[in-house]
């Protein structure tokens, strides 16, 4: 292993001035997913270059990132088949009066791709996929209630939204919850919401900031297919953060359940901006029937990035790839978990790492940790699952693990003197707690 060309850094004087800039000209210095306010001391607030998997911040240091842009890094940042294909179109005709061919042909792709779409249409961020995938079902049922899993996040829409500032109760009014893999609750959902049942929404599996990720239950699947067929609801898959990432098509093509509407975003242009909404034969009068639109939804430079992504989708060889970072990855954290005697729990896919620490329950040891291996440039998360892509050699986990090492070192010198959590997080569990 090449040792490392640091030991530690911290947000250093670039990124120190632009937070102090931005706090005066940005309102909270930064809002959303991309604020570190959760995120450990060390974690830089902006970047200057991305490369692969590799980012550099405004100080010039460099990361190996698993948090692959929150999702959209899936072959590697600026992979060059992607990005030639999104200049070329760019040259050529890009945001106009009309979309261009590309959308047609995009569609196709995605049609012969997913086993149970029949249909797409295009838009810009997850978040208008998951509110377009409700509007189409409310059109096509006639009906108001939506079921969700209790704290899932399907977007930062007034519907949906995990922190509802500005949000009136009225525009929440039919959404209701049952918990995940919870047969009986289901049941007792759907039982409450009877002729009014739009749609049950739901992610492929459990995957929860500040939680354990959690598989999907099979029976609970295909429960969730068959209440939603006898009440006359359409079943949602939100597929935003998984699509493509743990399988060349459809999440559930396995467990032989067919969605009606499922809903595409992040890799969907490896980095590129598009989102999709695919569906099928019952969804498809009512998907052509709501207005749906916006200025950019049509710009045809992230369509030929996405005709890019679904070409090396169908190839399939990113999949390996992927998935092979995730597993050394996991292999490399248990041998140094056991050697140190932590206990280290890993949930999810590979391909979706997330690992917390047991006994942790106020997370200084997984803050700690992250903010140490952060310091070692590796970018990881403690709260969020993060994402290995197909760029990501076995030389760059092995420096995430040598990063990782320094890490179990600084816990074990430590003992208990951690440091506090980031307040943000420290309220974020007592909410949760209550
Ligand atoms: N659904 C899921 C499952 C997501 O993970 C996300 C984003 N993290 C969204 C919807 C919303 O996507 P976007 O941030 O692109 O609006």
């Amino acid at each position: 292993m090449a040792s490392l060309s640091r030991t530690t850094i911290g947000a250093g004087d670039a990124d120190r001035a632009l937070r102090d800039r931005a706090a005066q000209v940005i309102p909270g210095g930064m809002y959303g997913h991309m604020a570190t306010t959760l995120a450990p001391p060390r974690a830089p607030q902006f970047y200057a270059r991305a490369e692969g998997c590799r980012l550099w911040d405004a100080d010039g240091r460099d990361y190996v990132d698993l948090l692959s842009a929150y999702g959209p890094n899936l072959l590697g940042y600026g992979e060059p088949r992607v990005l030639a294909a999104a200049r070329a179109q760019m040259e050529v005709c890009d945001t106009t009066s009309g979309p261009s061919g590309l959308m047609v042909e995009l569609a196709e792709a995605m049609v012969a791709r997913i086993a149970d779409a029949q249909w797409a249409m295009f838009c810009k961020n997850g978040s208008d996929a998951t509110g377009m995938a409700v509007m189409i079902a409310r059109a096509a049922t006639g009906r108001r209630r939506i079921l969700t899993a209790r704290n899932s996040y399907h977007g930062a829409q007034p519907w949906c939204t995990p922190r509802p500032v500005g949000v009136l109760p009225e525009e929440r009014a039919h959404i209701a919850h049952f918990d995940y893999n919870d047969l009986e609750g289901l049941e007792a959902a759907v039982a409450d919401a009877g002729e009014d049942l739009a749609a049950i929404i739901l992610t492929p599996h459990r995957h929860e900031t500040f939680e354990d990720q959690v598989d999907v239950d099979a029976a609970f699947a295909r429960r969730v297919r068959a209440l939603a067929d006898r009440s006359g609801a359409l079943l949602i898959l939100d597929e935003v953060r998984t699509g493509f990432r743990l399988a060349a098509g459809g999440a559930w093509e396995g467990l032989g359940v067919a969605p009606d509407l499922t809903c595409w975003g992040k890799v969907l242009g490896n980095g590129q901006p598009i989102s999709a909404v695919t569906g099928g034969a019952r969804a498809r009068e009512a998907a052509g029937s709501v207005f749906v639109t916006g200025s950019f939804w049509f710009s045809a430079a992230p369509m030929a990035a996405a005709l890019e992504v679904m070409a090396q989708v169908a190839e399939g060889g990113y999949l390996a790839r992927l998935q092979s970072a995730g597993r050394r990855l996991r292999e490399g954290l248990a041998e140094q978990a056991g050697r140190h005697d932590f206990p280290l729990t890993q949930s999810g896919p590979a391909a979706m790492p997330l690992f917390r620490f047991e006994d942790d329950a106020d997370l200084r040891r997984i803050y700690r940790f992250c903010d140490v291996a952060i310091a070692n440039g590796a970018l990881l998360s403690p709260y969020h699952n993060m994402f290995t892509n197909a760029a990501m050699t076995p030389a760059d986990i092995d420096r995430v693990l040598e990063a990782t090492e320094a890490a179990f070192r600084d816990l074990r010198a430590r003992n208990a003197d951690l440091p506090p959590v980031p307040a943000p997080v420290a309220a974020r569990l007592a909410a949760m707690a209550r």
